[in-house]
């Protein structure tokens, strides 16, 4: 629950789906396109480029998208070439339609290295038997047979929502300034919801397309995934945080990937930051008894855990006791079967 809830702009936003636009700053076209669930809506942003448009996000791969992208094309980008496509992070909702608009527009697609190159890994997983790593990853925070069977039934959604990758594309590094049309963004990075997250900030213009890295109402996700078992997200997480509210300034209006644009962003970061921390000690209170990962969703949710929502909330979960672990107020220990049950030192 954020302490302070962020300043919208009164803008109607876009319709979803329907290739429309809004134009939020001049130059910047902000389009909404479908991906179900409670998120509702992607938004994606195409970045006024001299004779042409660079686009930032591109929605999954669905028959619907590429239509709202075809129509946004014709009508709202006025048929000027797209010049560029930058993708903030791997995650489907954003990269889905990428390969698909670098082919359609022959432009290059402009990721950091670290998220193109894991897009590249897990775009093979395809429906099929998840890897036996991840099932053992699973077990070992407590799943039972059937959860696993669920998550088997289920596995490989990744590999259908992206469209073919690419197989070259252009380094975006933190830091890195890049002229756009009349402005110039700096790229920034940001760890822990995905590997190498980058956000576009334009300090002359008070704009950051914050991609999931600040988000105004949900938390972004932050999990330890079956890729990366040992990884401690949480901490990289807030390490970013604290850096965004040092390099970019308050007073920025903040375009997200989901919900709506807002101006707030240092309370925003402190509201998530508060958050966590509440969690944590929820968490650590808890451990005075031996606990699995699937044991302690009651200290990090208010909802009860189903099974469409159990990786979700096993990979937050492990990601809160990696943290805990990571800094020395809980150890971990392996149970005959494989399990791993977490303690307060
Ligand atoms: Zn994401």
């Amino acid at each position: 629950m954020p302490m302070n809830t962020p300043h919208y702009l009164q803008t109607e936003p876009p319709a979803i789906g329907d290739g429309k636009a809004v134009e939020i700053a001049e130059g910047v076209l902000w389009l909404r396109m479908p991906v179900g669930g409670r998120l509702q809506a992607i938004n994606v942003w195409a970045l006024a480029d001299g004779d042409g448009w660079t686009i930032v996000d591109t929605g999954w791969k669905t028959p619907e998208t590429q239509a709202a992208w075809q129509e946004a094309m014709q009508h709202e980008l006025r048929g000027l070439p797209v010049r560029r496509i930058i993708v903030t992070h791997m995650h489907p909702d954003h990269s889905g339609m990428a390969g698909w608009l670098a082919r359609e527009q022959g432009a290059p697609l402009c990721m950091t290295r670290l998220e193109y190159l894991t897009l590249r890994a897990i775009v093979s997983y395809m429906p099929g038997e998840p890897p036996a790593e991840a099932v053992a990853f699973y077990r070992s925070a407590g799943w039972d047979d059937a959860a696993v069977q669920y998550y088997s039934k289920r596995f490989g959604t990744f590999g259908i929502a992206v469209s073919a990758v690419p197989d070259s594309f252009v380094a975006l590094e933190d830091g890195q300034i890049i002229p756009i049309g009349e402005r110039k963004w700096e790229i920034v990075v940001g760890k822990g919801h995905s590997p190498e997250h980058a956000m576009l900030y334009c300090r002359k213009s008070d704009l950051l397309i914050s991609g999931d890295q600040v988000l105004p109402e949900i938390s972004s996700n932050v999990s330890v995934q079956p890729l990366e078992p040992e990884a401690d997200p949480l901490d990289d997480w807030l390490t970013s945080l604290a850096a965004i509210r040092e390099r970019v300034a308050d007073t920025t209006l903040v375009l997200p990937a989901h919900g709506q644009p807002f101006h707030g962003l240092h309370d925003r970061v402190e509201a998530v930051e508060t958050g966590h921390a509440v969690a944590l000690e929820r968490l650590l209170a808890l451990l005075d008894e031996p606990k699995r990962a699937i044991d302690v969703f009651g200290a990090l949710f208010k909802r009860p855990i189903s099974q469409s929502t159990l990786i979700l909330a096993t990979g937050e979960s492990l990601a809160h006791l990696a943290l805990l672990t990571g800094r020395g107020q809980a150890r971990r220990e392996r149970d005959a079967s494989g399990v791993y049950w977490w303690r307060a030192r």
